[in-house]
């Protein structure tokens, strides 16, 4: 199942080319347990029928404004220098000077601010112009389930679905916390799709165009961590609650963007994003 946030924070089931609204029934079964409408309500969503969803509100997919899928978030969790060739290319491009490098195991994670967090048609805003500043497209799982110390091998039953995220970067000497928790530089998109739905997160094309042209092009199984390492470690220094955000790294082939570009990140089984990017202010 395919569900987004859309409009003035209404919750669909994407089919095709059509959002069914299904707010009734996701806020009908909010439960106080679970902060995230969308997480609450998924037991009750999966078990809708083929008529109760046709008989909602259709809209064409592409007139809707597509929000982020995931609310508030108790915290956005992000893997740095994840996937090998990417921490190849930060070495050989000086791009981020006077930053060590290490390895995932040794970097640890970082958190991102709620605030960052938009959905694609809210577009990314640039706050320093005159400074690089770089896309990075992600595997991005939702925690459906409390998971605290969870062993590698349970570690995906923990996991709600999966998005396309873009991590976007402000280069330069700040702490990678700061420099990517700018207004706008977390984009979660265009839907969550349930875990059920995705048989293997390390079997995922992940593709980003900017203006058309390819710029990243990797499959997730090219990650140091997979993503049930990643919610172990996570999960190792801190417990992840329902709706909490984990961005898994991005691949080689990130790139700086300016005002008035247009990305587009991709994966087959998670859907298409659309993102402008423009200057804030
Ligand atoms: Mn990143």
């Amino acid at each position: 199942m395919k569900i987004c946030r859309f409009n003035d924070d209404r919750v669909g089931i994407v089919r095709d080319e059509s959002v069914f609204d299904v707010t009734a029934q996701a806020y009908a079964a909010h439960n106080d347990a679970v902060q995230d409408v969308v997480i609450a309500a998924l037991p009750r969503l999966k078990r809708l029928t083929e008529a109760e969803i046709a008989a909602c509100p259709a809209r064409p997919l592409d007139r809707v404004q597509l929000k982020s899928p995931i609310l508030a978030p108790g915290k956005i969790v992000a893997a740095p220098v994840n996937y090998q060739a990417h921490i190849q290319e930060m070495h050989a491009s000086n791009i981020s000077p006077g930053h060590n490098i290490p390895e995932i195991g040794k970097a640890g994670l970082f958190l991102k601010a709620n605030s960052s967090l938009i959905g694609p048609s809210q577009g990314i805003a640039l706050r320093f112009p005159e400074r690089r500043t770089d896309h990075e497209i992600e595997l991005v799982a939702i925690i459906g389930t409390t998971a605290n110390e969870v062993r590698h091998a349970e570690s995906l039953q923990f996991v709600a679905g999966y998005c396309l995220g873009l991590d976007i970067t402000l280069r330069g000497p700040e702490d990678r916390s700061f420099r990517k928790s700018i207004d706008s530089y977390s984009v979660l998109g265009p839907w969550l799709t349930t875990a059920d739905e995705v048989a293997d997160p390390q079997a995922l094309q992940l593709t980003l165009h900017n203006n058309g042209e390819l710029r990243q092009d990797t499959p997730t199984a090219d990650m140091v961590y997979d993503v049930a390492r990643i919610i172990e470690f996570a999960s190792s220094f801190y417990t992840l609650h329902p709706g909490d955000i984990v961005y898994t790294g991005t691949p080689q082939g990130v790139g700086p963007i300016v005002s008035g570009d247009r990305l587009r990140a991709h994966c087959k089984e998670l859907g298409t994003m659309d993102v402008e990017v423009r200057a804030a202010g």
